[in-house]
């Protein structure tokens, strides 16, 4: 059955009916049916959407801050930071710049075609599915929905079920404060999710691992519906010798350990000299005992595993390596202590799969060159840092290494940027978002010509002859 020609679903507005459409088709064919009528082209009223969604971080702060902890034990000022403030700041964004993303851009017309005026005009899609992930289960779910609001369209988000708190606060806060005519939210696993894919979609954003991005894919292909896929993989940390020890091994403490590791842009693995190793992963040890105590799992900022899976994945990495600090691991708890390993050979699991937990093998190279070859004969990663005092260094490795991201001198701050894409290459992903990339990626880019009646030159049609064919060559 055509999912357009359904009704569209009830939907009271009071949350009543949250998170559980009657059925997948008959939701999408109403968002459509809506999408028609041009309501959500409107500019006012996409504003409105857009400081609605702010309202509903703003009046709900401190059970957002809850529920993230309820999922990942996150400390309120952590989840602040990286999944609220983060998508409020995406909302300002959109709405200081949105007046200029919608503009029509007008382009030059050639003399062959003139008189005529030509744009470039951005219009909404249609209906968006945006599939989230658990790691960061507020942001990855709402930043994306910032630019699908913007661009004008409908749109459907699907919670991680592994984030079970955060998603049941999304499914019963967003029909309360969104116009529940062009917004829902859709819990569930496996199931509902397949449900979800089997309809036609006008983009779909995914985030989560590459194994499920092919099946996102396949149930894409299946209607022509584009896709962007937010992956993952190794980001890898190239550490020179001349890097400043201290303030390298603060950061990547801080892009490490933060969320307990599960974060897709967190570095992955070390790469250095043996004499850069020596230095830094004792400096590394200091910085973590100055955010997290001596004793991480009494620390109240330290984060927890999202399930026993993960946790027992990550146990076992603990053993692929010498333990140079942490390796503690209570998998009931849900506790891996930060943890450094040396001598880890690179056939070991933990430097075969994303690692997505707080364990940092440092891989000593013989010489620094080699980090370059390392990096290339792998996939491309989601983000590379290089941390170096010299630029030209920086700018070799950025220039030879492929990544979806890069950053010298720190990690994961470029997601500060609003006007930087965020996006993978390769297996680590494809298409981006974040600020007038995200509009884009949720517009099409129709490409307009206007023309009076005024001066019809004769040159195209038929009849043709010697002079139309000369004047044509000249006018080219
Ligand atoms: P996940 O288990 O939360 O899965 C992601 C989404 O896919 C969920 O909404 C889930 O319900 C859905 N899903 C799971 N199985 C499915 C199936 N068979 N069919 C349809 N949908 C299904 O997340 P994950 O995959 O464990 O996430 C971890 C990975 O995500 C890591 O590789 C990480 O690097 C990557 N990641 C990438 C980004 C990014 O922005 N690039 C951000 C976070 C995580």
């Amino acid at each position: 059955m055509e999912a357009d020609t359904l009704e569209p679903p009830l939907t009271t507005g009071d949350g009543s009916d949250r998170g559980q459409p009657p059925n997948a088709a008959a939701l999408v064919g109403g968002l459509r049916t809506y999408f028609r009528s041009g309501t959500t082209a409107g500019l006012s009223w996409r504003r409105q959407q857009l400081r609605q969604l702010r309202k509903m971080l703003e009046d709900n702060e401190s059970r957002f801050l809850q529920a993230l902890g309820d999922d990942l034990n996150k400390a309120p000022q952590e989840s602040y930071m990286t999944e609220v403030s983060a998508v409020c700041g995406d909302i300002d964004h959109a709405l200081k710049r949105l007046k200029n993303w919608v503009k029509p851009r007008r382009v030059s017309t050639p003399l062959v075609a003139q008189p005529a005026r030509s744009y470039v005009h951005p219009e909404p899609l249609g209906v968006i599915l945006v599939i989230g992930a658990w790691n960061y289960p507020l942001q990855l779910l709402l930043s994306p929905l910032v630019p699908a609001i913007a661009a004008g369209n409908c749109a459907v988000v699907k919670p991680s079920e592994l984030a079970p708190a955060t998603s049941a606060l999304v499914a019963e806060l967003l029909p309360r404060y969104l116009d529940n005519d062009a917004f829902a939210c859709v819990e569930g696993a496996v199931p509902e999710t397949t449900d979800l894919l089997e309809q036609r979609w006008d983009h779909i954003l995914y985030t989560g691992g590459g194994r499920i991005g092919k099946v996102v894919m396949q149930a894409a292909a299946r209607h022509l519906t584009p896709v962007t896929l937010e992956l993952g993989g190794k980001s890898p940390c190239i550490v020179a010798d001349d890097a400043d020890i201290t303030v390298t091994a603060r950061r990547i403490a801080w892009g490490k350990f933060t969320n307990a590791g599960q974060t897709c842009i967190a570095p992955d693995y070390v790469l250095c000299s043996s004499t850069t190793a020596d230095r830094l992963v004792p400096a590394i040890e200091a910085e973590v005992r100055k955010m997290f105590g001596d004793d991480p799992r009494q620390s109240p900022d330290y984060g927890r595993i999202i399930n026993r899976r993960h946790a027992e994945r990550l146990a076992a990495y603990v053993k692929e390596g010498e333990v140079a600090w942490g390796g503690q691991v209570d998998v009931e708890d849900r506790y891996i202590a930060p943890t450094l390993l040396r001598g880890t050979g690179t056939d070991a699991q933990v430097m075969q799969e994303e690692i997505f937990g707080p364990v940092l093998p440092v891989i000593e190279l013989e010489d620094f060159r080699e980090a370059e070859d390392f990096v290339n004969r792998r996939e491309k990663p989601l983000a590379l840092y290089v941390f170096t005092a010299d630029s030209g260094t920086a700018d070799r490795i950025l220039n030879r290494c492929s990544s979806g991201n890069a950053c010298v001198n720190d990690c994961m701050m470029f997601m500060a940027v609003h006007e930087l894409p965020f996006g993978g290459v390769g297996q680590s992903g494809m298409g981006a978002y974040h600020g007038e990339h995200g509009f884009k990626t949720f517009s099409h880019y129709k490409a307009v010509m206007k023309r009076g009646y005024f001066l019809d030159l004769d040159l195209r049609y038929a009849p043709f002859s010697r002079r139309k064919f000369k004047l044509l060559r000249w006018l080219r």
